[in-house]
């Protein structure tokens, strides 16, 4: 056997991500949304598609889609960059602006890969702490800010896996104590009462990422982007492939601007079964619910968070198990689904949480 070449070495610690499945029937675990798109959607989309020219390249610069998303946002195209996901406008922001001898500051516990992607990138990560109950500390991240002087400050608001909103103020906080752009992570923004877009300007230093995959529900699609200052959009447009965006792509994104009012009428939806989970769990004896604009609730239980887990898998129902991440100790992450699913998670916990609480 030829002997197999060794990976860069400062990759030999990194895992890959990955969200564990198991075949259940009750699916809340990944924070899709429960609903597909409007069918008269997807054939609008595929007719789109079926019409373009298959041997042409698409257009590098997506300028319909960034168009349309401008009108959307009510911002420039010109501060809009498109990408495969979110996790790529994330990659391509990193790729532009981290890399050796620099380094970003995150706030745990956050979204895995605004660390992993740093890491892959070969740029240094300092991890700040947050509040007990998850919040940012303006003051602490500003003296962290002001130590580290790292090159992008990540906030994910609402914040995966705890569902804490920032406020503007302590987003202010950040841009005021760093040198380095401060990136905004709302890829469950629509959820959320507070958004930091209208803080972006041309001369700022703020990015806000958005997706596709979750208020859109679009995950299979992969699409997401950033809103950034124009000077931003053009280092990012350097580093990312050439026709990164296929035209399915494009299009699809394109195409469901058309159906905001459904989209937002899913998001009320959601919203609204978000609030009756979290009433629902406050009432249980043995669990702490912490306040979400997600599409998710995290909760902590008084014991054992995994022997919950167990019992609710084996009624059918999967949750996200966050009980051995660091400083989650005891929590689980329920993605809001149908009203079904949401009364079958709150049946299967109610009858087993007396079993496992102490
Ligand atoms: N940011 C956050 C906070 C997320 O939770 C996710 C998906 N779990 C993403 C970004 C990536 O989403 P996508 O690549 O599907 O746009």
């Amino acid at each position: 056997m030829t002997a197999r070449v060794p990976p860069r070495p400062d990759l030999g610690a990194l895992e890959g991500y990955h969200s564990p499945q198991l075949d259940v029937s009750v699916r809340l675990n990944t924070n899709e949304s429960p609903y597909a798109p409007p069918r008269e959607f997807v054939e609008r989309w595929l007719a789109e598609v079926s019409a373009a020219d298959l041997n042409r390249y698409p257009d590098r610069s997506a300028r319909a889609l960034r168009d349309g998303l401008g009108k959307y946002l009510g911002q420039p195209a010109e501060r809009i960059f498109c990408a495969n996901g979110s996790n790529e406008v994330l990659q391509t922001l990193l790729l532009a602006y981290g890399g050796p001898g620099r380094s970003v500051v995150t706030f745990e516990p956050t979204y895995a890969l605004h660390s992993h992607i740093a890491r892959i990138t070969g740029t240094a990560v300092v991890s700040g702490e947050r509040t007990d109950t998850f919040e940012i500390d303006a003051d602490a991240a500003r003296s962290l800010v002001a130590d580290v002087d790292p090159v992008i400050v990540f906030v994910c608001s609402p914040n995966n896996p705890t569902g804490t909103v920032e406020s503007g103020s302590t987003i202010d906080a950040l841009l005021d104590a760093t040198r380095g752009l401060v990136v905004v992570d709302e890829a469950y923004g629509e959820f959320a009462p507070d958004s930091a877009l209208g803080r972006v300007g041309d001369d700022g230093r703020l990015v806000v990422v958005r997706t596709y995959s979750k208020v859109w529900s679009m995950a299979a699609v992969r699409l997401g982007f950033a809103v950034a200052p124009p000077w931003v959009v053009e280092q990012l447009q350097h580093v990312v492939l050439p026709y990164h965006l296929s035209v399915p792509t494009q299009e699809a994104g394109r195409v469901a601007l058309e159906w905001v009012d459904e989209m937002v009428d899913r998001v009320d939806r959601l919203v609204a079964e978000r609030e009756r989970v979290m009433a629902a769990l406050r009432d249980l004896d043995g669990i702490t619910a912490f306040d979400s604009g997600a599409n998710f609730v995290l909760f902590r239980v008084h014991g054992s968070g995994r022997a919950l887990w167990e019992r609710l898998v084996a009624r059918g129902v999967l949750v996200r198990d966050c009980s051995g991440w660091p400083r989650l100790a005891e929590c689980l992450r329920v993605t809001i689904g149908t009203p079904n699913e949401n009364d079958e998670f709150l049946d299967a916990i109610r009858s087993t949480i007396g079993e496992v609480a102490t």
